[in-house]
């Protein structure tokens, strides 16, 4: 359907429409901020020729409601979880109630040359789902079903990791998940999906049998290995914002374990014979232990005044609390932890323990895999980097996942997820706020930079793509390694023109 002649469908009855939203707190119709008009071609964006205002037309057009600047909500809806790219503001959200809305939203953004983005939970690592132009919202599609005999899982594309959780415990079932319940379940899939249950279920995406999505041309397509299987292919990890807006997903589940042994300790002191000891004892751990284990980084300040490194362990086992401490028995003989809670716990309850609600500031990451063991020199290496940090008003670390295990058992190009045959997931977090000086930031970008080339030796070359980097220069084959020249052919088939765009993005294959 032509965007200007869509009405609002079934979905709009009872609902704001832009006019009723407006209505309700300041109008946008005088105020309306329009990005300022682009051209393109010979077009200029934001204008029509008989001099209607298109986001007038977008909003008779579509069920949900359109945003503008001004309007009550606008400055929540527009900030992105990465407030680093808080200052590229849109000029316009559509806040979508189905894939029709998606469809209809595309087409009017072609048709007068804004540039657009899709945005589901906002938590892009390097905050790519901002734009000056049109943002796709889909935050409103938050339906989500559950197939109890095939036990398959059907959330729509606005859904985050918290009502996938709520799906999943209220049919006793699981999925490789991550542990933010405010990450949105489009940008976690479509990247591949790590987290706790990688190593006895795969990344997330292998779990996936379908999913939708509206393309470039505003047409809606079904995906699965029967149905456009080399577009569904390339969202099982080829990342979001690529190839359209994916509107729903279909995960196979599997039953939830009745109960797991979780835990968390801390340790703080013997960190040079701890770190060592902790990571080769996960490293020959059975695949039914997940953990995520975190260094903090401090000062040489601090190191002086004798704080030092810590060490926290964060441990889920399909097997009981004894198992886990024999699991963990060389790093208890070098110290005794300073915090420590190992409990058998019901599957979701532990979920909630390890549940990491945080708030948006800016942030860096930077991240490796490795093969093997990590290795003394690489540990040694860590340790004086982390003993050297600059110091923010926020904090440092650098997290390993023990990855392996069903992830690896997959093929690199059986899914356009590549990093498969690795042992370990490194990932570097560096947060800071308000009160950090320009010049300290720089400071602590540089060190990063330095510390994340001095660990490069060790590590194999490849980083993960739903933990976008913005400071990596060769990121398509760090994302995408061997799958990368297939995503490229996909992508110029769907998307020649690049409609759907962001620094980092998949570009078409070029014709030589
Ligand atoms: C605090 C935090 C914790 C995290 N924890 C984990 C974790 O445990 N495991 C893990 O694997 N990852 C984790 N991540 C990374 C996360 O999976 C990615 O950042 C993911 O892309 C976020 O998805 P989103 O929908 O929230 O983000 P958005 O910013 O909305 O989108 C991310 C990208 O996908 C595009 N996009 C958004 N919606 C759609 C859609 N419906 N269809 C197509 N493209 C779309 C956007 O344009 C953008 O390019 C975490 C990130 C943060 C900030």
């Amino acid at each position: 359907m032509p965007p200007d002649s869509a009405v609002p469908d079934s979905g709009g009855a009872g609902h704001p429409t832009r006019r009723s939203f407006v209505a309700g707190g300041i109008s946008a119709a005088g105020l309306g901020v329009l990005a300022a008009p682009r051209r393109t071609g010979n077009a200029v964006a934001g204008r029509t020729p008989g001099g209607r205002d298109p986001w007038e037309i977008l909003a008779r057009s579509i069920s949900g409601p359109v945003v503008r600047p001004g309007d009550p909500g606008y400055a929540a809806l527009a900030l992105p979880y990465n407030l680093r790219a808080a200052s590229v503001r849109p000029a316009g959200i559509a806040l979508c109630r189905s894939a029709r809305d998606v469809a209809t939203s595309i087409r009017w953004a072609r048709k007068y040359h804004f540039p657009l983005v899709g945005r589901s939970g906002g938590h892009s690592a390097a905050g790519y789902s901002v734009t000056t132009g049109l943002m796709i919202d889909t935050k409103l599609m938050t339906q989500t079903a559950f197939d109890a005999t095939r036990r398959i899982a059907t959330i729509a594309g606005g859904v985050r990791n918290a009502g996938v959780y709520q799906a999943l415990q209220a049919n006793d079932a699981t999925i490789t998940h991550g542990r933010c319940p405010t990450v949105g379940a489009a940008g976690f899939l479509l990247g591949g999906g790590i987290g706790l249950n990688i190593r006895t279920l795969g990344v997330a995406s292998d779990s996936l049998v379908a999913s939708q999505i509206v393309t470039a041309d505003g047409e809606i397509a079904t995906l699965s290995e029967k149905e456009n299987s080399g577009l569904f292919w390339a969202c099982r990890g080829g990342g979001g914002g690529n190839f359209g807006i994916n509107t729903s997903f279909s995960i196979q589940a599997v039953p939830a374990p009745r109960s797991v042994t979780a835990a968390s300790l801390t340790w703080t002191t013997k960190i040079d014979r701890l770190v060592p000891a902790l990571l080769a004892a996960v490293h020959e751990s059975p695949v039914r232990l997940g953990t995520w284990i975190t260094l903090d980084a401090v000062t040489p300040r601090q190191l002086a005044k004798g704080e030092d490194v810590s060490i926290y362990f964060l441990g889920q086992l399909l097997g009981p609390p004894a198992e886990l401490r024999r699991i963990l028995a060389p790093a208890y003989a070098v110290a005794r932890p300073s915090e420590s809670t190992v409990k058998e716990m019901g599957y979701w309850a532990a979920q909630a323990f390890f549940s990491e609600a945080s708030t948006p500031s800016e942030f860096q990451n930077r991240a490796f895999y490795f093969c093997g063991p990590v290795s003394g020199e690489a540990i040694d290496t860590m340790l004086r980097w982390l003993r050297r940090w600059p110091g923010t008003s926020i904090y440092a670390q650098l997290s390993f996942l023990r990855t392996g295990g069903r992830a690896n058992a997959v093929a690199p190009h059986e899914t356009a997820f590549v990093h498969r045959g690795n042992d370990w997931y490194m990932i570097w977090y560096l947060k800071w706020g308000k009160e950090d000086s320009r010049a300290l930031v720089a400071e602590n970008l540089a060190w990063l930079d330095a510390f994340y080339h001095a660990m490069a030796p060790y590590a194999i070359p490849q980083a993960y793509q739903n933990f976008t980097d913005p400071s990596l220069k060769d990121y398509l084959s760090q994302y995408y390694a061997s799958n990368l020249p297939r995503l490229e052919r996909i992508k110029s088939a769907v998307d020649p023109t690049r409609v759907f765009h962001f620094p980092q993005a998949i570009p078409p294959r070029r014709a030589w």
